[in-house]
């Protein structure tokens, strides 16, 4: 074993030993290492001999701790508890942007599809659920300056089995998708997979049925400078993604009916608007060139007229129409006797210097995150102790849920006030929400106490114009109030849902319900903000129900290179990660368990009475040999299944024996 196999047994724990043995065992590609149960996964950036078929056959079936760290032990041990033990399982992924979360969660779900049921249905439902992937990352997933195929949308996936534990199929959840990409993106980054593998790889005759031109630097919404990625060939993808596509179901009319809507978003992206005010109640703005209208009208069926009215009027009477939403709601209950492993792939917690509504919403979902983790983590501790008749002392640990609070309550919470702000009658700006922000939460400063809500939000002289900061769990984050209010309203003009629910296009009809004038809803409609605080909501709940199991991803570089690890970059992320915690917390009891059969197989050659078969129960061959070795009563305590272990070095020592 390369380093130190699971943290638990560091000695002595510092942040720097922590860090050295990660960056040892990178070192040696020995990308995996366990907090406990928990897998911390150390993005290698180059393939890794490690995912073959005979990597699962080694991992299946087999005992956590046997094997050398990895994330198929994990997936294993998830996989057999719903399956033997009928315990819905959740799979929690977590780390910044390039981490690996992502390449993780395929891990996860190919090992799974691997070692569960066969035969032809089941096969069809496997390829299904894995080729759900390349779909969802063609329109979801975006070169960055972090990360070459990164993530722009949450993802959480309930893969659902039957009580033999054959996958049944799979209910996937999104969330908050970066749809302002689309229309302009940062430098150095792109648009959308899709739209560069759609011009790449289409046949021309796709092309010429679309309208389009081969050509990216014909597109504004392109960006050009950074058009192409090295090592990713766009046009071998969009083969990928069509056989995807076909895979998971779409027909070949409904494929037909999505590109030409990536084709028209295309066209649209080039049509260039004089601004034009009037003073009658209307502001208008004309259509330079017509052309690019002309065929996307045609692409989408729609009258040209039609939309050219849509786009240079708006009804400025007709505020607050129900919009599209992008947050699904997550599907929380499936129906009973199904057994459930959700695989949860979401943006991890962002620091930016320019921190926006965007990074607001995801830090959000991440403090949500961490308080399961603490609950989970905790409560699964203490349970395992209540379980196995263990005495339990409770641990000090750093609670966020007062930072929670701070964002969600429902009275003055941030997003509460946002709310109230965007619903407020006259003149609503970004500074009128960041007054309101600072009169609230920071006049209220002086008269709470410490562990208030309130005393997360922080103000300080030094703020710049425009800022307020927050304390996360993962550290002081700046946001600037530019954009809040817009982004939060997320209005869409009732003149263009109108408009697009008159496109003789089926797809279209369904992405624009409410332009349906027999559904003229003049109600207020949902705000980004609650919708996503209504949704984590639910998905928080659902997570509770089940047995978690955590992968921490951690990125070595900022280079996306193999072979460099940045001490002060991985150390910044096993800060906000919380992972000294954990360790703390597992070893604040006992820093080691397990079953009695297995431990008194590895270790009974160590003893005269216990080798080489010992006859009596498992459990009082291990109490036999620990008084043999003269292990230290207080050092170990006997649960109904498991022997505790309280100190690492105890460990050691018989591992030690072992090896002389
Ligand atoms: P984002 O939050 O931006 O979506 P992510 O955490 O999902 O990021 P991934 O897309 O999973 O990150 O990983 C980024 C890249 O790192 C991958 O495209 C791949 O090149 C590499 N990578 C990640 N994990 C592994 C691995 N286990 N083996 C080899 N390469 C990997
Ligand atoms: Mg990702």
């Amino acid at each position: 074993m390369i380093g130190v196999g699971d943290m638990v047994l560091i000695e002595p724990l510092s942040e720097d030993t922590f860090i050295e043995n990660l960056r040892k065992r990178f070192e040696h590609n020995e990308i995996y290492t366990y907090i406990g149960s928990v897998v911390i996964s150390m993005n290698p950036y180059k393939s890794l001999p490690i995912y073959t078929a005979e990597k699962v056959e080694e991992y299946r079936n087999r005992n956590f701790y046997e094997l050398s760290p990895h994330i198929y032990a994990l997936a294993d041990e998830a996989y057999r508890s719903l399956r033997d033990q009928d315990k819905d399982q959740c799979i929690l992924i977590t780390g910044e942007s390039g981490a690996g979360k992502t390449e993780a969660s395929k891990f996860v779900m190919s090992y799974v599809a691997a070692v569960c049921g066969k035969g032809q249905e089941v096969n069809k439902v496997k390829e299904q659920l894995l080729q759900s992937n390349p779909v969802l990352e063609a329109f979801g997933n975006a070169k960055t300056v972090r990360n070459d195929n990164s993530s722009r949308f949450g993802k959480y996936m309930d893969i659902e089995f039957d009580f033999k534990g054959d996958p049944l199929g799979g209910v996937i959840s999104n969330y908050l998708l970066e749809k302002s990409r689309v229309v302009k993106q940062p430098r150095g980054e792109r648009n959308f997979h899709i739209f560069y593998q759609l011009l790449s790889g289409a046949s021309d005759d796709t092309l010429k049925k679309l309208k389009l031109d081969r050509d990216f630097s014909k597109y504004n919404y392109l960006s050009l400078d950074s058009a192409t990625v090295n090592g990713l060939d766009d046009a071998a993808c969009f083969r990928t993604v069509r056989n995807a596509m076909q895979i998971v179901g779409f027909m070949e009319d409904e494929v037909q009916s999505v590109l030409e809507l990536v084709a028209a978003v295309l066209k649209l992206g080039n049509l260039e608007f004089k601004p034009e005010s009037r003073c009658n109640g209307f502001d208008e703005s004309r259509i330079k060139d017509k052309n690019d209208l002309k065929e996307m009208c045609e692409l989408l069926g729609i009258e040209q007229s039609v939309l050219e009215r849509a786009f240079s009027f708006r009804t400025v009477e007709a505020k607050m129409e129900k919009v599209s939403t992008t947050l699904n709601v997550a599907q929380a209950q499936t129906k009973s006797r199904k057994k459930v492993m959700g695989v949860l792939d979401i943006y991890g917690f962002e620091i930016f210097e320019d921190n926006s509504f965007e990074q607001f919403i995801i830090n959000y979902c991440n403090e949500k995150l961490q308080q399961i983790f603490i609950e989970l983590t905790l409560r699964e501790e203490q349970e395992e102790y209540i379980r196995e008749g263990i005495e339990w002392t409770n641990i000090e640990y750093f609670n966020n849920a007062i930072i929670c609070d701070l964002i969600e309550n429902n009275k003055n919470g941030i997003l509460a006030m946002l709310d109230e702000e965007c619903l407020r009658p006259g003149t609503v700006t970004d500074e009128t929400f960041l007054d309101k922000l600072n009169t609230v939460c920071a006049e209220h400063q002086h008269f709470e106490s410490r562990q208030s809500k309130n005393s997360k939000f922080l103000t300080d002289h030094s703020l710049p114009h425009n800022c307020f900061r927050i304390q996360h769990y993962a550290g002081k984050v700046l946001y600037r109030v530019e954009g809040f209010v817009d982004k939060n309203n997320d209005l869409l003009y009732r003149d263009l849902s109108q408009a697009m629910y008159k496109a003789n296009h089926s797809l279209i009809k369904i992405l624009f319900p409410e332009g349906n004038p027999a559904k003229v809803n003049l109600k207020r409609p949902l705000t980004a903000g609650f919708q996503f605080r209504a949704s984590v909501g639910t998905l928080m709940k659902n997570l509770l129900t089940k047995n978690p199991n955590y992968i921490r991803c951690i990125k070595p570089n900022d280079k996306k290179a193999a072979h460099i690890f940045t001490d002060s970059l991985v150390c910044h992320q096993v800060r906000y990660l919380g992972l000294m915690e954990n360790v703390r917390v597992r070893r604040a009891g006992y820093a080691f368990r397990q079953a009695y059969e297995p431990c008194l197989e590895r270790y009974k050659m160590l003893c005269k009475q216990t080798w080489p078969h010992w006859k009596g129960p498992a459990r009082e061959g291990v109490e036999v040999l620990l008084k043999n070795l003269q292990v230290p009563a207080e050092e170990f305590a006997y649960g109904r299944s498991k022997i505790f272990i309280r100190n690492p070095r105890t460990l050691f020592f018989l591992e030690e024996k072992r090896r002389q």
